[in-house]
């Protein structure tokens, strides 16, 4: 990064450091990948561009960095200690936003998978991943999560998603 950026410029190089090809999502992608499954990645054309995008599965796959998604009760997510308000404040509109998206992705019928980074941290990533296949595979038995809808249209305009009303059946991540 060159040295002379504006701040907005800096905050733009920053959080496209932090929000593209994270380790922690790379892990995901490539337990997947070595599983045969294939996706997209950071489908911009849907709600928050999700990470990881199964279009057959009618899944997207969220890998949440632990800090900046403000994941409740964690051990690495601990505040800073100076401006303490800012940083409450800015990680409270994040979680805002992810909630808003993860409503609005369900709404247009997909089945949304959230990961935590400290879920990936070695001593329980092998547990996770495991967890993360059994819930796809099911997701494609029809066990659990939304119905395939027949057509399929990222675009505007779409007709309404078939959705299963029960949330019983949404995937537990
Ligand atoms: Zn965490």
């Amino acid at each position: 990064m060159p040295d002379k950026l504006s701040p907005e410029q800096r905050h733009k190089c920053m959080s496209h450091i932090r929000g593209k090809d994270t380790r922690p999502e790379m892990i995901v992608r490539r337990y997947l990948f070595a599983h045969g499954y294939r996706y997209r990645l950071h489908e911009m054309r849907l709600p928050g561009t999700p990470d990881i995008v199964m279009r057959r599965l009618h899944t997207v796959i969220m890998v949440n960095g632990c800090f900046w998604h403000g994941h409740e009760g964690c051990r690495y997510f601990v505040l800073p200690r100076t401006n303490t308000d800012f940083w409450r404040a800015k990680i409270e509109r994040n979680k805002a936003r992810d909630a808003e998206q993860r409503t609005e992705l369900r709404a247009k019928g997909w089945n949304v998978i959230q990961i935590w980074e400290c879920e990936l941290k070695p001593s329980v990533r092998q547990a996770t991943l495991q967890r993360l296949t059994y819930t796809l595979s099911r997701i494609e038995l029809g066990i659990i999560g939304r119905k395939k809808p027949k057509t399929y249209d990222f675009g505007e305009g779409e007709p309404p998603m078939r959705m299963v009303a029960d949330e019983s059946r949404e995937p537990n991540l």
